[in-house]
């Protein structure tokens, strides 16, 4: 490590660091306008400027690295003569209002500190507009420091801004004229972040909003830490945390989307239906109410008559509670979370490959890996921080091959798109692999070490050459092998993959067919590789982890081999019966035999897919008593019990992110009224149960202790290397460095993992004369799921409804045109749509958000299920237009 003198102090500093940076981190104060860490440096204020022995003059600091032996003034007369200077410059064309007006601007801060007035000669020329929900401009405060444009072009990766005119006329202006929106702006909020005076500005929050308390996201399974500043219990403002997961960086969700937190219908009271009517009641009657209704049910046709539907946005300690309430307290395995409807088959197909059904990877890996195979993801719309990290990987040399029905945004940059037709995963997988052996592109030594049954996969796989199966595939054999190529030269590859892959028939085998891929390439148990699922929620995979699966216990240890060592730790004998999935669930009450639901944060009826089958479902149960922020469409239509829950702003614990990180969840505000986190819901209605003592815990923190002690993986996350440290599990002991990733000598499984030979089925639901298009869905930038959280903030205006796209081809062939309303029909239902003609989607295949409540889009997908975890075919619907 080099070992500089700053003013006559020595340092040891980081090799290769920035002079400014480090003087920054000593707390020596250095005046500056256009230095942000997260941006190359760029030395354009001259207000950094620092004297370097054997240099002629003086240099910017944030331009210059440190060398072993630098000797550095920074304080001379000299050097605050020029920066006077300098400032005054900038100061000359800057307005003094908004000097006083906003003392706490960087920019200000420092006129004010010189004691230097500005000089309200207005620029020449100023953009102005007010087109942004959440983004303010006035660029009359621009004095060209660029950062606004550096950091939408090197994080984001999305080049809205441009210094327009020239010369005196110079200004920084959305490219080519148009607004920020018609400019391709993404609504990050990054420019906003590093504008050092207010120039771009976030119009919810006048005042100043640095700090506050550091938590996660409550969005996506990305994972990104914000720091949430509030006043008067409320939330006013979210800023992105310099942190490993997300580094300085958030998207439109986890910076604006806020203030469903404080919506006027956020239910702040339990509330019982009585003859149809919602009434009021106390916690003590609502819970009452409940555990006598789960008794008599019990008592009258057996425990496994009740199911647990755990909420994918609830911390894991909750999560754990309430698969120990179904198994400890109700006496049945009938507990399931939202993964079931995503990344199951991920965690299924991980799992029995390679024994670890999560991510390979850590994210950190992503500036590491020299290709991306992104299969079934649209990162930069559904997990969007990680998106702009893959786009800057490959604007800065990666390779990435897409394969998505659709032309999504990262095809752009791909050097290969392969716009597969839904549902031949696996048979393209398949070629892919057909490929790599018959091109001698496998690595020999990682296959002889770490994998067996190749000679049986070779012979089965011969059968899917390229050239054999492209048509089925839709797509161009040569275009298969070029994808192979690249998946097999550019080592180390990484494949991120969504639930294109999964949300199929044949979804976990799609999972297992790309593991082959991994297998063949040696691309596992290294930085820079692997196979990652990108998960939804920000808990999902803590939520499964946790227990909230009916066939394994906390830390996804199955019941068969955990059964004894939980029963000890809860003192019980474990019900013997097999638990019901959330598909079956639905099955058990449309037959008659499932009489109550408790579900937890999760608006079942209008996510699950095939409407019809679930209402019919939901309409059978006596009990559905739903846990939530506000009356869901599953509140409205099928509870008589409602239980106010807190938001995650508002309560303590933990969240599991996609890439494997434990971290912490903290309270920025008080939960409204009566409301209560789900953990103490979970505590109270155990006890009105009669199971006090085994969920007596006086905070989350006691909880996640009782997780560790059971889940061996886990047993080093204690809170207080988790509120210092960035960990992934597994992480066994206190002084394990936790491991980001997977696999580095030997699977989980043992030494070496077994290929997968997955023969191809094509589901039903392909076109035919009566419905000849497929409808696909997905999610959209600016909504989240159903639309819950995000349906009840400004996202609202950047999306307002869901829209059929269909491709020009298409929509001339038919006489339609965008803004069109029209109708979709399947074999389950019908829903009305407005029409946006897009080269998006592929001739024959239609795509559709499902935000709405009002569109309803699940009145049409179908009731396919993949064929080893059930969950629905969201992806692949025969559709026609009504
Ligand atoms: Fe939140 Fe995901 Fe956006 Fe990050 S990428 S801010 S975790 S929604």
């Amino acid at each position: 490590m080099p070992r500089i003198v700053i003013n006559g102090a020595a340092h040891q500093v980081g090799e290769g660091a920035l002079l400014l940076d480090v003087l920054d981190d000593c707390g020596i104060i250095v005046p500056h306008v256009c230095h942000d860490r997260r941006l190359q440096p760029n030395g354009a204020c001259r207000l950094c400027l620092v004297e370097v022995k054997a240099q002629p003059g003086p240099v910017p600091s944030c331009a210059t690295r440190v060398e072993d032996g630098m000797d550095v003034r920074t304080d001379t007369p000299a050097l605050e003569a020029l920066r006077r200077a300098n400032l005054s410059l900038l100061a000359a064309r800057y307005p003094d209002e908004a000097v006083l007006k906003e003392p706490w601007r960087p920019l200000h801060r420092l006129l004010n500190g010189h004691g230097i007035r500005g000089g309200n000669r207005p620029p020449a020329r100023a953009h102005h507009e007010d087109t942004h929900p959440y983004i303010g401009v006035a660029m009359d405060r621009c004095i060209l420091c660029y950062r606004c444009v550096r950091i939408c072009e090197e994080l984001q990766g999305q080049f809205v801004w441009e210094i327009a005119g020239r010369g005196e006329h110079s200004h920084v202006a959305p490219i080519g004229g148009r607004t920020m929106l018609e400019a391709g702006c993404v609504s990050c909020g990054a420019c906003v972040d590093t504008c050092p005076t207010g120039a771009l500005f976030d119009k919810r929050s006048p005042v100043h909003a640095a700090g506050g308390t550091r938590t996660t996201c409550p969005y996506c399974a990305v994972g990104c830490q914000v720091d949430v500043a509030a006043s008067g219990g409320r939330v006013i403002a979210v800023r992105p945390a310099d942190h490993p997961t997300n580094k300085g960086h958030l998207c439109v969700k986890g910076r604006y989307a806020f203030e469903f937190q404080h919506a006027g219908d956020r239910v702040t009271a339990p509330l019982i239906r009585r003859d149809g009517i919602w009434q009021e009641v106390s916690w003590e009657d609502a819970l009452g109410h409940v555990a006598a209704r789960f008794d008599t049910i019990r008592s009258a046709a057996g425990a496994d008559r009740i199911g647990i539907l755990a909420s994918s946005r609830a911390t894991n300690e909750e999560c754990y509670l309430a698969q120990k309430f179904a198994r400890v307290v109700l006496g049945t395995h009938n507990v399931d979370c939202c993964a079931r409807v995503c990344h199951t088959p991920s965690a299924k197909a991980l799992k029995t490959m390679l024994g670890t059904g999560a991510a390979t990877n850590g994210f950190d890996d992503i500036e590491l890996a020299r290709a991306f195979l992104l299969w079934g993801a649209n990162p930069t719309e559904n997990h969007p921080v990680l998106g702009a990290r893959i786009k800057q990987a490959v604007m800065h040399g990666a390779k990435l091959v897409v394969v998505d029905p659709r032309r999504t945004e990262l095809c752009r940059y791909a050097d290969i798109h392969l716009a597969i037709l839904p549902g031949t995963d696996v048979l393209l997988c398949n070629a892919m692999a057909a490929t790599l052996i018959e091109e001698e592109r496998i690595d020999h030594a990682f296959l002889a070490e770490r994998v067996s049954g190749f000679d049986e996969f070779h012979r089965f796989v011969l059968d899917c050459l390229p050239e054999r199966v492209a048509p089925a595939c839709g797509v161009r054999a040569e275009a298969i092998r070029q994808a192979a190529r690249i998946y097999a030269d550019a080592i180390p590859a990484m494949c991120f993959h969504g639930l294109g892959v999964t949300e199929h028939m044949q979804g976990t085998e799609g999972v297992m067919a790309l593991t082959n891929l991994a297998l063949l390439t040696g691309n596992l148990g290294k930085s820079g590789s692997g196979v990652n699922p990108l998960r939804g929620q920000n808990n999902v995979q803590g939520a499964a982890l946790m227990g909230c699966e009916p066939n394994s216990l906390t830390g996804s240890q199955p019941i068969r081999l955990a059964r004894e060592k939980f029963e000890a730790a809860w003192n019980c004998t474990l019900p013997a019966s097999h638990g019901l999935n959330l598909l079956e669930m639905m099955d058990s009450a449309r037959h008659g035999d499932l009489k109550a639901l408790w579900v937890h944060g999760y608006d079942i009826y209008q996510s699950l897919a095939n409407e019809a089958a679930t209402r019919e479902a939901l309409d059978h149960l006596e009990l559905v008593v739903v846990q939530d922020l506000f009356l869901t469409e599953t509140a409205q239509a099928f509870a008589t019990v409602f239980l106010p829950a807190a938001s995650s702003f508002e309560k303590d614990g933990t969240f599991t992110n996609s890439d494997r990180r434990i971290q912490r969840v903290r309270a920025v505000v008080p939960p409204p009224g009566q409301a209560l986190p789900d953990w103490q819901i979970i505590q109270r209605l155990a006890g009105q149960m009669g199971h006090a003592t085994g969920f007596a815990f006086d905070s989350p923190e006691a909880i996640w202790n009782e997780v560790r002690e059971l889940w061996p993986g886990g047993a080093g996350l204690s809170y207080e290397r988790l509120d210092k440290e960035c960990l992934h599990w597994p992480c066994p002991d206190l002084s394990h460095p936790g491991t980001p990733y997977l696999h580095a000598s030997s699977f989980t499984n043992g030494k070496t993992a077994e290929l997968a030979r997955i023969g191809f089925a094509a589901s039903p639901e392909t076109c035919t004369k009566d419905y000849p298009f497929i409808l696909t869905t997905g999610r959209s930038l600016y909504q989240f799921n159903v639309g819950t959280m995000t349906g009840r903030t400004q996202n609202q205006r950047l999306h307002d409804a869901d829209t059929l796209d269909m491709c020009a081809a298409d929509a001339e062939r038919l006489h339609l045109r965008s803004g069109d309303r029209v109708r979709i029909e399947s074999r389950y239902g019908a829903t009305t749509l407005r029409l946006r003609v897009t080269e998006a989607p592929r001739e024959g295949i239609l795509f559709t958000t499902f935000h709405q409540p009002a569109l309803f889009v699940n009145m049409v997908t179908s009731a396919v299920r993949d064929r080893q975890t059930d969950t629905p075919e969201y992806k692949q619907v025969a559709v026609r237009i009504g």
